[in-house]
């Protein structure tokens, strides 16, 4: 399958070009050329597993890659993570589930696509026959940093530089990236925001000079954030998951319609559930949930895409994003595929901060998604009345996204409503706890145990184990020097 750029300057013959390239040359987002339908084929998934449910849906837009080897290396992926079940659903209440999405080595959901994606990457690269060492950049807003370092470490022939704001993660996120394992590794800090550091780091994928420079070095770019399709396409197949063991359980019919919340930030999660509503899954709504950085609540309820306000540090910083880059896929595919408008809109966010969607485009989307958004009291209070209600400890994320869920469910709640959790609690465990206990904790670890006692969920030992580990990494760079550093990084 032929892949288009969303700004219509280019194209990737394939999938593994796709992959490699990460992002197109022109700058804009590779799209796949049509939805493959799978409603037929939707039966034959609730026997599966998840490797397999997801070697299956994966498979569909990767024909180059030899199938069995995908199922391998989705068995392989998947096998790390806790009782080797990638994505489980909980039963909360009778309408409402959890899809947990944090079981993997990182804590986060972005371990679904980062364990696979280092094979994807390197088949691709060996698909296309590309010889030059891989340097994968990597801006995190807390938790895409540190996944992409653990599929990525020791892995050969490929190099992975990462960039977060210094000031802009949790601690037990930065612990986490700061005391990463691995040769072939570096993690640095950027004053400024997520925003700051993904845009500096678009700039040296766009930018002709610095790519001449590398390839020099026999290096060539390409991505591990949600604007590479490798990242996209291992998180459709949860969503088919889901909805199996939703019918497995008995708690739909298969051709039941089911809406999905999940909690946003630069837009991938919830656009591999708008890929799969293509693909035919029975995707009622789609729910955007944000913290205060609001900015697509707004898009969605007045068709204008606004950056030009205030940015907010919350305690769901993975969400702290004004740009979120895999709107641009969206907006592909509300203007019909047109990639003229696309890039003009595209041009007009980064020269005015702002664009508006016709009537007509607004009217569409109005159709798929509902959005809504709380601030951090109200993310507070989620959590508290989560753990009192249903006994049931969540993240900060996720309480967003449940808060949004019961929104949209009073006012239109007939469906089975699935919300995505993307991360353990312990990963945000003083804010956690003040949530649920009131109880103001400095120390991440003392937190940590201190909510262990209260909620009897075990602490994960990728929490425990960092405590001893050392700090290998603490530079924190200005954001004109992220080029710099990105140079002395692929020489060394
Ligand atoms: C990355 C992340 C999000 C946002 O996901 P997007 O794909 O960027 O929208 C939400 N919650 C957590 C915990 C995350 O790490």
């Amino acid at each position: 399958m032929r892949f288009l750029s969303t700004r219509g300057g280019s194209v990737a013959k394939n999938a593994a070009m796709a992959i490699t390239k990460g992002l197109a040359d022109d700058g804009g987002l590779f799209v796949p050329e049509s939805f493959p339908c799978v409603t037929e084929e939707l039966k034959s998934m609730l026997k599966m597993d998840y490797a397999e449910r997801a070697a299956f849906i994966i498979g569909k837009y990767l024909e180059e890659y030899d199938q069995k080897e995908l199922y391998f290396a989705c068995k392989k992926a998947y096998s790390e993570f806790e009782e080797g079940d990638a994505a489980p659903v909980v039963k909360i209440d009778d309408n409402l589930f959890v899809l947990e999405l944090f079981h993997g080595p990182t804590l986060a959901f972005k371990d679904i696509a980062l364990t696979l994606l280092p094979y994807l990457l390197r088949k691709g690269a060996s698909i296309c026959g590309a010889k030059e060492t891989i340097l994968i950049l990597v801006a995190t807003s807390g938790d895409t940093g540190k996944a992409a370092l653990e599929g990525f470490k020791d892995k050969e022939g490929v190099k992975i530089c990462v960039f977060y704001p210094s000031e802009g993660v949790s601690d037990m996120q930065k612990l986490q990236m700061c005391t990463q394992s691995g040769d072939n590794v570096n993690v640095v800090g950027v004053s400024g925001n997520f925003d700051d550091c993904q845009t500096a780091v678009k700039k040296i994928f766009t930018s002709v000079e610095e790519n001449e420079k590398l390839k020099a070095e026999n290096v060539v770019l390409s991505s591990a954030n949600s604007i590479n399709f490798g990242r996209l396409v291992p998180q459709v197949a949860y969503y088919f998951s889901a909805y199996c063991d939703l019918v497995n359980a008995g708690e739909i019919l298969l051709g039941d319609t089911v809406d999905f919340t999940v909690p946003t930030g630069n837009f991938g999660n919830i656009l591999a559930g708008y890929y799969a509503k293509k693909m035919g899954l029975p995707i009622g709504k789609l729910v955007c949930a944000s913290n205060s950085n609001n900015v697509l609540t707004e898009f969605f309820l007045s068709g204008t895409y606004d950056v030009n306000r205030e940015f907010f540090k919350t305690m769901s910083p993975s969400m702290d994003i004004l740009i979120s880059s895999n709107l641009e896929r969206l907006i592909f595919e509300l203007t019909g595929r047109n990639s003229v408008l696309t890039a003009e809109r595209m041009s007009d966010l980064r020269k005015i901060g702002k664009y508006s969607l016709s009537r007509s485009e607004h009217d569409a989307i109005g159709k798929v998604f509902f959005a809504d958004y709380c601030d951090e009291e109200e993310c507070k209070e989620q959590m508290r009345d989560t753990f009192d209600e249903y006994g049931y400890l969540c993240d900060p994320h996720t309480a967003v996204a449940l808060k949004a869920a019961g929104v949209y469910k009073s006012v239109h709640g007939n469906n089975k409503m699935v919300v995505l959790s993307t991360a353990s609690p312990y990963k945000f465990s003083q804010n956690v706890l003040s949530a649920i206990s009131g109880k103001s904790v400095k120390d991440p670890f003392v937190a940590a145990e201190t909510l262990e006692t209260l909620s009897a969920v075990p602490i994960p030992e990728q929490i425990s184990q960092l405590k001893s580990k050392e700090k290998k990494f603490t530079k924190v760079i200005d954001k004109a020097d992220v080029a710099k550093e990105v140079y002395a990084f692929a020489v060394k």
